[in-house]
């Protein structure tokens, strides 16, 4: 057995060997200290190898999944060897065969199909990313990605380059990625690989081009791939690559996976990794769904439209056609309450067709699939009629009749074929319903008579040997066998009885015979139950091979599905949410009336109940001026807390819901379609990632001004924070002025350096925004109003005092700010609009008001005068606390 297990091991590298022994799954030496460790289960010893112990530990059958969910999640690679004959079938070869077994099946992160593996709401992708030498590419190459989830058949792929790389990673999110060796060992794309769950680098033979065509032509069971489209020689590697994969881990089994769907570079807007983590867009940036975006906006009823949700807001479009096509089923579902409510409620009952479709088409589905399967179909037709009885816009109509696209004739078999209550297995039998098929229900018949039939027998028995506490039981060795006491054994072995009872067995208490007509019985209800279980696998096979036959028009009713139940959910979330309709265009306006943060908005309600969510509403105007072709750029000023970054983020995510096809929390909103969204915040608060915060966030920062154009929307938080106060305020200041004058970009920029406000004297679409705060008593109070001007001060003091920093500190503080601001702090600022000419060196604007100096308080200058003769260091606490009742006293 041991050669056995090493031959096979030795075949399937790269994955931990499940090694079939029963109901076990046993793992050897290496796989065995890496399982027990991961798993948590105890490691044994099993005989030796070459003089050693053999480490072994093992999982049973029945818990299996469990495990593998486990292990793959550790990334791990998992090799399924099984029995491929029973014992008895071995033993004929010969006493000493060992069974055959054979890997039927690599489990991999990118290649799950089961429903305790998967996360319903999540798609899970397998990505590959091929390389090939074009003089285009930022690096010499150009890209191609290909992803697929093999659990719902959706296949994609996409040109790419080495610029667009990580972004495009951070859309797709694989679970697991394919590339060749050479570009995995690459140093400058280590880093992507880095942030990725599981990374498979792969034999470059993989990602062949000359056998590329050739292989997704078989796959695909066509001529020629010339029938898809038309794709790049790396599109049809990275393509290729994944079918290869595919067929690897399946060994063969095919899953319903739809021909490559080739998208445009242009199709979405370009979100790179940072942004997306920055706006918490699917989850927060400590990993959660709960408090993301997608989690705020998502009111689906079924697992394949949160998955559909989740992929819209990752690749919001770009075509402001195919966003009115999106918005419009979503306005016509707000504007018909009824229709709304009564599709979810259809939908909160339909079943997750496509994850049920894979595992018939990867045989490895179950009774259950097959009923979700005609339960799913059934509950299409329901659907599509609730929709076409009155007009529909483009999107759910042509939904609709996908979703009532699949032969009636397949749901109505399903239905007809399979019980009301299913097992797991197929291999359990008793799924078929009674009346679907004479004969099995004849055999059935027949199973079941011959059981009275013995129950008939035990009776007859014990009457006529007058052996009342006679019993006919059954067990794997005896079969059928009549079992008496020791006393009565003698009754049944006196004359006439010992010519018809066979004495088989002796135990303690208990005797055991066997009758001729109990062996005839025992044949007849063996063989029946047999036969009834092989006719029901028949059925099974012929239902799931009726369900492939309609494998496409399946799986497009089950993304119709989806698409209806996102656009129902959609307009819930804007009936429910005073949510409006966008209007998207191919302009450069950005005007939000009204705007709300939909994430913060939810989380206030929640504390402070329904009744009228606190949140301020705030406009954001970066539509170009006139007479001018590229947007404004607005420069936010504000204390700490004031809600600078609430108002940055929000405007960002108003972006990605409009072009995504929601409504946007706000009263208006018009919208010149965004290509490239960046969202940067200063490095102060990323300081749990480790690196060096500050060249992360220069790094960042170059990425955006290297790559905005007039098109994008660039939101900056306090860049330059991560620095000393200079350093900072000059790179924000150069930064900006790159913003304005190269990038054009429209663009939010929070800030805490004053300074800044001044260039808007010279940068014409520079405007200056602040958030407004009123003091009183001392105390800063945040009304959250986003309005024109600059902030006058930045009340850090009067915020750390909230925050519970000691009076002493807070004195202090004040009087060193004081001392502080008695050097006149515009100077500076000035000299450089004076004297130092632009970063374009174009466009002196007419300059504007000049900022009013802050006016001398009479009261104050008597405080600071009183506080410079007092030496905090030096007093005790009772002397800190007079001095504190003078102060008082002299403001
Ligand atoms: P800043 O970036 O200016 O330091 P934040 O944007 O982090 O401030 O906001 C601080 C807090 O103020 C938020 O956590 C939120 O609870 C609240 N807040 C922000 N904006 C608003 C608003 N428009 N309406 C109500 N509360 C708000």
């Amino acid at each position: 057995m041991m050669a056995q297990y090493v031959e096979i091991k030795t075949a399937n590298p790269g994955s931990l060997l499940f090694y079939r022994m029963g109901d076990f799954y046993e793992l050897f030496f290496e796989d065995a200290e890496i399982a027990s460790r991961a798993l948590g289960i105890v490691l044994t010893k099993r005989g030796k190898h070459l003089g050693e112990d053999i480490p072994m530990c093992g999982v049973p059958v029945e818990r299996a999944e469990e495990y593998l969910n486990k292990l793959i999640a550790c990334g791990h690679r998992v090799s399924v060897c099984e029995q491929t004959e029973n014992p008895a079938e071995a033993r004929k070869r010969g006493p000493k065969s060992v069974v055959r077994r054979d890997v039927i099946r690599l489990v991999t992160p990118g290649t799950l199909t089961e429903d305790a593996l998967l996360d319903a709401r999540r798609e899970n992708v397998l990505a590959a990313v091929a390389r090939m030498r074009g003089s285009e590419g930022e690096d010499g190459y150009l890209y191609a990605l290909a992803f697929a989830d093999i659990s719902t058949g959706s296949f994609r792929v996409a040109e790419t380059d080495a610029g667009r790389l990580a972004a495009d990673l951070a859309r797709i999110e694989p679970a697991e990625l394919l590339v060749a060796d050479a570009v995995y060992e690459e140093p400058h794309l280590r880093p992507l690989w880095r942030a990725l769950p599981a990374v498979t680098p792969l034999p470059k033979e993989s990602f062949d081009g000359a056998s590329a065509e050739r292989r997704l032509a078989g796959f695909f069971g066509v001529a020629t791939v010339e029938a898809f489209g038309s794709f790049t020689r790396a599109e049809l590697a990275a393509s290729a690559a994944i079918v290869a994969y595919i067929e690897r881990t399946q060994l063969g089994a095919r899953p319903p996976l739809n021909r490559p769907q080739r998208e445009g570079a242009a199709d979405a807007m370009v979100i790179d990794p940072a942004t997306r983590a920055n706006l918490e867009i699917l989850r927060t940036t400590t990993g959660e769904r709960t408090g993301s975006l997608c989690a705020a906006v998502d009111r689906t009823v079924t697992a394949a439209g949160a998955r559909l949700l989740a992929r819209r807001l990752a690749e919001p479009l770009t075509d402001p056609v195919r966003i009115a096509a999106r918005l419009d089923a979503v306005e016509h579902l707000a504007d018909e309450a009824a229709l709304a409510g009564a599709l979810r409620e259809r939908l909160a009952g339909a079943p997750d067709l496509a994850r049920a479709l894979s595992r018939v088409a990867l045989g490895r589905s179950g009774p259950r699939d097959l009923s979700a399967i005609g339960r799913g179909l059934a509950e299409g037709g329901a659907i599509a009629a609730l929709i076409a009885a009155s007009p529909a816009p483009a999107e759910l109509a042509s939904a609709a009749r996908a979703a009532s696209g699949v032969d009636p004739a397949l749901a109505l078999m399903l239905g007809a074929a399979l019980a009301d209550e299913l097992p797991l297995n197929r291999r359990d039998g008793g799924f078929v319903r009674a009346g679907y098929s004479e004969e099995l229900d004849a055999t059935r018949a027949m199973r079941d008579e011959s059981r009275r039939v013995v129950a008939a027998l035990e009776r007859r028995y014990a009457e006529e040997t007058g052996v009342r506490s006679l019993k006919i039981r059954h067990n794997a060795v005896l079969g059928y066998f009549v079992e008496v006491s020791q006393q009565n054994a003698e009754r049944l072995r006196e004359a006439p009885f010992d010519a018809v009872f066979v004495h088989r067995q002796t135990m303690a208490g208990a005797m055991r015979f066997t009758s001729t007509e109990l062996a005839e019985l025992e044949a007849k209800i063996a063989s029946a139950g047999e036969r009834a279980l092989a006719l029901e696998q028949a059925i099974f096979d012929e239902l799931a091979a009726a369900v492939l036959e309609n494998a496409e028009t399946i799986r497009a009713c089950a993304e119709a599905l989806a698409v209806i139940d996102v656009a129902a959910g959609l307009a819930r979330l804007a009936v429910d949410e005073g949510h409006v309709r966008p209007e998207v265009d191919d302009g450069r306006d950005f005007a939000i009336e009204g705007g709300r943060h939909p994430v913060v908005e939810q989380a206030l309600r929640r504390e402070h109940g329904p009744s009228g969510g606190p949140f301020v509403a705030n406009d954001c105007e970066l539509s170009p001026p006139e007479n001018a072709k590229s947007g404004r750029i607005w420069l936010v000023t504000g204390p700490n807390m004031a809600g600078k970054s609430t108002f940055l983020r929000q405007n960002a995510l108003i972006a990605i819901l409009a072009q995504a096809g929601a409504f946007v929390p706000a009263r208006a909103a018009r919208i010149g379609v965004v290509d490239r969204l960046f969202s940067r915040v200063g490095a102060a608060d990323d300081l749990a990632r480790g690196r060096s915060t500050f060249m992360v966030e220069m790094v960042e920062t170059a990425a955006i001004l290297n790559q905005a154009t007039e098109r994008s929307l660039v939101i900056l938080d306090e860049i330059g924070r991560g620095t000393a106060t200079f350093d900072g305020l000059s790179i924000a200041w150069a930064s900006l002025e790159h913003l304005h004058e190269v990038n054009r970009c429209r663009g939010l920029f929070a800030t805490h350096f004053h300074e800044l406000t001044a260039l808007s004297q010279r940068l014409t679409r520079l405007v200056n925004a602040t958030v407004k705060v009123k003091e009183w008593e001392g105390e800063v109070i945040f009304l959250h109003e986003v309005v024109p001007g600059a902030a006058d001060r930045s009340y850090g003091i009067q915020v750390a005092k909230l925050a519970g920093l000691p009076p002493a500190v807070v004195a202090r503080a004040k009087a060193v700010l004081s001392e502080l601001e008695d050097a006149d702090r515009a100077a500076p600022a000035q000299r450089i609009l004076d004297d130092l000419p632009l970063f374009a060196a174009i466009n002196r604007a007419p300059v504007a008001e000049a900022a009013p100096a802050p006016k001398a308080d009479p009261a104050a200058q008597v405080v600071k005068a009183a506080l410079a003769g007092l030496d905090p260091d030096e007093m005790t606490p009772r002397e800190a606390l007079e001095a504190l009742y003078r102060l008082k006293a002299a403001a």
